[in-house]
């Protein structure tokens, strides 16, 4: 029987406040352990929490950015359990009533659009993080506890189960931190644990449209891993279905060392928590007008700019997406385009010569000037200069920030073109290597690239070698 992979994502991702979501401790990260906790987030008895503003506002924008409809009114919950890394032994959360229902993001899939829905986006609290000795968490003796983390401000995002494999788990989770970095959200950092992905993964015979039963895939701590691990776990499930048996709903462990995933332990259920409304919070009642406010206020999302890009430039798929991965990059581009319209060719400096520089001289395209990279161009498109020239230039002006026109007038860079100028260093040229003349006459049609070098070289490399060709052809009379 063929069988087809069916998964759905639960994506937490830490907001990018200043302080944690219900006391004003810093959400630094790679803090001293423990310095960054207070009565309140520590859970002690006799404090209040207090709702972070700043918090909500990112928590409503990343929802309109993800089209999930934002509720006026919802409500947070006391989600009960134990474990070390929780000092109240509950963390706040939402459950019935979350900030935002339904969504979607829309990703490209092997050229084609697709639609990923969500069923909801809410609000809740960071856990605190053990710190295993040894290699594995199976294997330590001890392990400790950092409270830092405890209380910054979550924001988890669940998708239905509308994802079909691995590999577009990655793409989707990609597309996400890229919408999320564009509007500030989130910095998405997944190696320093700021955006954690668990997926919900089952099988179903091809073709059927029920759900069989799931399994929970944790651990997984980058996009690679992701897709390795659901097409793993995928494979795992479809042995276990081609020998007659059932899966049993469990949490899986992806294990990076052996790219496999392990049963772990039974998976609790929701009624295992024991959710009850937050008896120190009232639920959160948003105005229309804050929630409009902030959807009114989201820059031009990354899908939109990628289309938008090959349509109004002409730039292919490749370009487009570059240009819209690095925003900063894209920026520079549409600056440089208004007052250049060659767009292909503009493309074709930015990702090229001009990328490399970047890299090379440790910059973000925000560093530099557009008007700099238009006024070489135009320097190049009217044969002011020539090509290698324009290279140096756009490296010196990029260190600099000086005029590439004035560099190339103080440097004397600027093309020596026309009879007047060339045909002194072409006479010096011909005089000088007789033998090479005589075997071009003779026939040798190589001789003329050399003779045009030695005329380069004494131009010091700001001569045209097609008008030079021509020039000495003529000259030597063939
Ligand atoms: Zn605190």
């Amino acid at each position: 029987m063929k069988y087809e992979t069916v998964i759905g994502l639960e994506i937490h991702l830490e907001l990018q406040t200043r302080s944690k979501l219900f006391c004003s401790c810093s959400t630094a990260f790679g803090q001293e352990p423990n310095t960054n906790c207070c009565p309140v987030c520590l859970g002690l008895p006799g404090t209040l929490p207090v709702f972070n503003r700043r918090a909500i506002e990112l928590a409503v924008t990343a929802a309109a950015a993800l089209n999930s409809a934002v509720q006026t009114k919802s409500r947070f919950d006391r989600k009960n359990y134990f474990y070390p890394d929780l000092p109240k032994a509950y963390q706040i959360s939402q459950y019935d009533q979350p900030l935002a229902k339904g969504g979607y993001l829309e990703i490209e899939f092997d050229h084609e659009r697709r639609i990923i829905t969500l069923e909801r986006v809410h609000l809740e609290e960071e856990a605190g993080k053990l710190l295993h000795s040894g290699d594995s968490i199976f294997e330590a003796e001890y392990s400790l506890v950092d409270y830092n983390r405890a209380g910054i401000p979550l924001l988890e995002i669940v998708t239905s189960p509308a994802i079909y494999s691995g590999r577009e788990a990655r793409l989707f989770l990609e597309d996400l931190r890229l919408l999320l970095r564009y509007t500030g959200v989130s910095d998405c950092k997944m190696e320093e644990g700021s955006l954690r992905c668990d997926a919900n993964i089952s099988l179903r015979p091809a073709g059927s449209s029920g759900l069989g039963t799931k399994t929970e895939v944790k651990n997984m701590n980058s996009f690679r891993a992701v897709e390795l691990a659901l097409d793993s776990e995928a494979k795992r499930q479809e042995a276990i279905l081609a020998a007659g048996l059932a899966i049993t709903q469990e949490t899986c462990h992806w294990d990076e060392e052996k790219k496999e995933t392990v049963p772990l332990r039974d998976k609790e259920g929701s009624s295992d928590y024991r959710y009850f409304p937050e008896p120190d919070l009232l639920p959160l009642i948003l105005e229309t007008s804050f929630i409009e406010k902030l959807a009114s206020s989201l820059p031009e999302l990354p899908f939109g700019r990628r289309r938008r890009l090959q349509d109004q430039y002409g730039l292919d798929g490749k370009t487009a997406n570059l240009l819209t991965e690095n925003r900063e990059l894209g920026d520079f581009y549409e600056s440089a385009a208004k007052d250049y319209h060659e767009y292909q060719n503009l493309a074709k400096w930015v990702q090229g010569e001009m990328l490399f520089q970047l890299y090379d001289q440790g910059k973000s395209a925000a560093d530099i000037n557009p008007a700099l990279l238009v006024e070489l161009l135009t320097l190049l498109d009217t044969g002011e200069i020539n090509r290698p020239v324009a290279k140096d230039l756009l490296e010196e002006m990029m260190q600099s920030g000086k005029s590439p026109r004035i560099l190339a007038r103080e440097k004397s860079l600027t093309r020596i073109s026309g009879k007047e100028k060339l045909l002194p260093l072409v006479e010096k040229v011909i005089a000088e290597n007789p033998d090479a003349v005589e075997s071009y006459r003779q026939g040798k049609e190589k001789a003329i690239a050399f003779l045009v070098g030695k005329v380069m070289a004494l131009s010091g490399g700001r001569a045209d070698p097609g008008e030079l060709n021509s020039f000495i052809k003529e000259k030597i009379g063939k």
